[in-house]
């Protein structure tokens, strides 16, 4: 059965136990070592990715997976270890609370790209690699889920570098 969740955010936030049934090695180059279970994300999306991550190289670019899946338990000691290293109000802006990162759900990924030393940084943004993405991303099913200013509707700052592969069914997102 697919019991798949496709929405997460910080009004619904995912079970602690949940888990995708399909997670896997995704086909892309990592910064992280293999057995990092940052390298895996839902087979569902390999195609998808794995095309797009062919076209990029076509083009010049040199795009890397940072981190896919992340589990409840995984999230919620990096949420604890920003409050205390950063601040609950910088924490709220950058960081989901345990069960509402889209990471949980094996279809989101971080990238990045030697240009920003593979940082998760907002000049991402501005290299080569940000800019295609930003206007191809979409194309391959793709979305970047926190664009730039808008806060107030995602409650998030801008991250260029975060992509999430929303299924067309569930109704919540509109292509
Ligand atoms: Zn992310």
């Amino acid at each position: 059965m697919d019991n798949r969740h496709y929405l997460v955010d910080k009004y619904h936030p995912l079970p602690e136990d949940y888990v995708p049934y399909d997670l896997d090695i995704a086909p892309i180059p990592f910064t992280c070592t293999i057995d990092s279970p940052k390298h895996l994300m839902c087979r569902t999306v390999f195609d998808s990715l794995s095309k797009m991550h062919s076209d990029s190289l076509k083009a010049g670019l040199s795009i890397y997976g940072i981190s896919g899946y992340r589990s409840y338990y995984r999230q919620q000691e990096i949420y604890l270890e920003s409050v205390i290293k950063k601040g609950l109000a910088h924490t709220l802006k950058y960081i989901a609370a345990p069960g509402t990162s889209e990471h949980q759900t094996g279809l989101a990924l971080d990238v990045s790209c030697p240009r920003v030393d593979y940082e998760l940084v907002e000049e991402f943004a501005l290299t080569p690699e940000g800019i295609w993405l930003k206007e191809n991303a979409p194309k391959y099913g793709f979305i970047i889920s926190y664009p730039e200013n808008s806060y107030e509707k995602t409650g998030y700052a801008y991250e260029p570098w975060h992509l999430f592969f929303p299924c067309k069914n569930s109704g919540y997102y509109v292509y």
